[in-house]
């Protein structure tokens, strides 16, 4: 992009940083040099059963493949996150609860009362026949329950697999039985932006596709009236009756798998990432410390849900595995008007808070009258994670959001890596929109291009991952050769990541779109992302999407769907000021040669385009469009395939 403007480390966070960009170096150094004494140091901030004697044991060869971390080691998750807490802080706020309806007071939980509740369900579910490995499905909105549940599973040693509340049965079904699990923990309804969602009803539709399903529990969040099947279903509320409030932690091997997460399916079909208890405890904890430079007694938000990987690493494990305070918002960030995440950020005195730019562009739309309605006072750091951020969307983060004094730290992860593994460090690292910096200790990426030769310097290409860290993912559930022949064996020797990334001259990563999604254009290979911010820049446009179509001349041509701001209409005038516009941004190859005015397009629920079927579309191909199960709104596609150009 045009702009390349660095932004330092503010004044106030070079005063204050535990870690300085010399210091970010040499921790950096160190932990490639000789990870097996950094990783047993950094252990150190568990509380183990057994303390580990080795870290890392791992070969991505298909001779030897295997990925082991403190293997000799024991402990339980959620002792870390709540009871060794409870002991030394029990009056520290653990959870603070955001419900939907601004006119309803929030809820705080304490470490202590957060122990007692996660015995408690806990203790529930082992009553319900849960036991160590078995598999328990949560389909939950954001209640705090969501969080008693996930960490009442870890202490039992039961391995849990949320889905996402917004799922559909068929959704939900299918991740119940690819799991095989018997155990379902629902509510009777969720809520979100003043609209009821009939999360049980989804359960009793579900069921007639999961015959693995024997045990229903359903937390009561609203009240509504909800058919109970005798023999099946319970109410939490009458399970949880007279029950103890304490539960001994169960024993776990550092191998022993933590949960299962299907990835958002923006590429294909969810796959059920699995991970390990004491590797990706540690990747959670470390790198909610580094990347938000967290203190005890900050107010901390990530407002991300618990369907997603975003919202078990930086919701629940991370913050809570440091003692944190940590935000829980059950709403969406645009209701009951566009303020409301702002008003929240008020309320609690919010000092941290981590969204996504999908969630970001959506506000941007409103305009800043909304934001600048409220103070915003307390906030110190903001992040971003999901997609590449357009330099448009993290500027205004940046100046309107954050008033120009807060750090931006724009994490680059996946499902499959269990935290963040390209961040900057906010006291440490100068800011480019955009670029997601630099890799964290520990992390080793390389540029490889399609032969997979190791480029050095400056470059782009595909991004790999050349050693392993604690919190990478163990396996595919169920299918262990799909999860070496879709991570390790494009690259051999390396972790693929299956996105484009270009490393500047300062050794900054620029993540540039799934390499799937790479258009080539009489030769030149083009990142989406790029072309998609450019558009965006306009000041018309409120989101765009970028794919490859079919062209004679140049073997690829460029096809952008194009949303545009509220009160504007796409005509042909626009389309060529379009045009020209990212021919003046980023050069005359760039120039899209078809734009479809587009008033939606086709997301996942995670708010992430789904490019596949924009490609699809755009080729003409639109009676093969794969899965759109994960999509949020499938009426999106019928508009696209109707006004399809060209
Ligand atoms: P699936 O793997 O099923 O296709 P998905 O890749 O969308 O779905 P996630 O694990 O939720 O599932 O998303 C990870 C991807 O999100 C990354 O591979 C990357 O493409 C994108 N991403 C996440 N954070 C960033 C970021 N800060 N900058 C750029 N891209 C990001
Ligand atoms: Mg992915």
């Amino acid at each position: 992009m045009s702009d390349q403007t660095t932004y330092p480390v503010p004044a106030a966070w070079a005063k204050r940083t535990r870690i300085d960009e010399a210091a970010a170096a040499k921790l950096y150094g160190r932990s490639l040099a000789d990870p097996g004494t950094y990783w047993l140091e950094q252990a150190r901030r568990l509380d183990w059963i057994k303390r580990p004697e080795i870290a890392g044991d791992w070969s991505f060869d298909k001779a030897d493949f295997h990925i082991r971390w403190f293997a000799d080691g024991k402990l339980n998750a959620s002792a870390n996150c709540v009871d060794r807490h409870a002991r030394t802080h029990p009056d520290r706020v653990a959870i603070i609860w955001e419900p939907d309806d601004p006119a309803e007071p929030p809820r705080r939980y304490t470490y202590a009362q957060l122990r007692d509740e996660v015995c408690r369900f806990a203790n529930v579910l082992k009553a319900a026949g849960a036991k160590k490995g078995d598999r328990v499905t949560l389909y939950l909105p954001m209640i705090p329950e969501a969080a008693f549940a996930l960490l009442a599973c870890a202490r039992i040693g039961a391995i849990h697999s949320v889905v996402f509340a917004g799922f559909s049965p068929e959704a939900l079904a299918g991740r119940i039985q690819d799991c095989d699990s018997s155990i379902v923990v629902t509510a009777d309804e969720g809520r979100r932006g003043g609209k009821r969602v009939p999360l049980k009803a989804n359960v009793d539709a579900a069921a007639a596709h999961a015959p693995s399903l024997k045990r229903v529990i359903v937390v009561k969040a609203t009240g509504a009236d909800v058919p109970m099947q005798a023999g099946r279903d319970d109410w939490y509320r009458d399970l949880a009756e007279g029950v103890p409030t304490t539960c001994t932690p169960e024993p776990m091997g550092a191998e022993d798998p933590l949960f299962i997460l299907y990835t958002s399916g923006s590429t294909g079909k969810p796959k059920g990432v699995l991970h390990s208890t004491g590797g990706y405890l540690l990747w959670a904890a470390v790198t909610h410390e580094l990347v938000f430079d967290y203190r005890p007694g900050q107010v901390y938000w990530c407002a991300a849900d618990i369907g997603w990987v975003t919202g078990h690493s930086y919701i629940v494990y991370g913050p809570l595995a440091n003692g944190a305070t940590t935000l829980m918002y059950e709403g969406v960030p645009n209701w009951p008007d566009a303020s409301r995440i702002w008003q929240v950020v008020d309320r609690h005195k919010v000092e941290i808070l981590y969204t996504a730019p999908t969630a970001l562009r959506a506000l941007m739309k409103e305009g800043d009258g909304h934001v600048q309605a409220t103070s915003r006072a307390s906030l110190k750091l903001l992040g971003t994670v999901g997609e590449p951020i357009n330099p448009e969307a993290w500027r205004w983060y940046h100046e309107i959001v954050g008033g120009g004094r807060c750090p931006i730290v724009d994490t680059w992860w996946q499902t499959e890596t269990g935290g963040a593994l390209i961040s900057p460090l906010p006291g440490a690292t100068p800011l480019k929109p955009g670029s997601a910096t630099k890799p964290l200790p520990g992390v080793d990426p390389q540029i490889v291009d399609s032969e997979g030769i190791v480029q050095q310097g400056a470059a782009s290409g595909n991004l790999v991952i050349a050693r392993s860290w604690p919190g990478q993912m163990r396996t595919v559930w169920g299918d262990h050769q799909r999860f070496f022949e879709t991570y390790f064996s494009t690259f051999p020797g390396k972790y693929t990541t299956g996105d484009g990334a270009r490393r500047d001259e300062d050794g900054y990563y620029w993540i540039t779109g799934r390499v799937d999604d790479v258009i080539n254009v009489s030769g030149h290979r083009m990142g989406t992302a790029e072309v998609e911010s450019a558009l965006v820049l306009h000041p018309q446009v409120a989101e765009a999407a970028v794919v490859g179509m079919p062209h004679d001349v140049k073997g690829q041509g460029i096809y952008a769907y194009v949303t545009l701001n509220a009160n504007e209409t796409g005509d042909e005038t626009l389309r060529k000021a379009l045009k020209d516009w990212v021919r003046r941004e980023i050069g005359p190859i760039a120039t899209p040669d078809a734009i479809q005015f587009a008033p939606g397009l086709p997301k996942t629920r995670s708010g992430k385009i789904m490019r596949r079927i924009l490609r699809k579309i755009a080729e003409g191909e639109v009676d093969a469009l794969g899965d759109t199960s994960t999509l949020a709104d499938p009426a999106v596609v019928d508009d696209l395939v109707a006004n399809r150009v060209g």
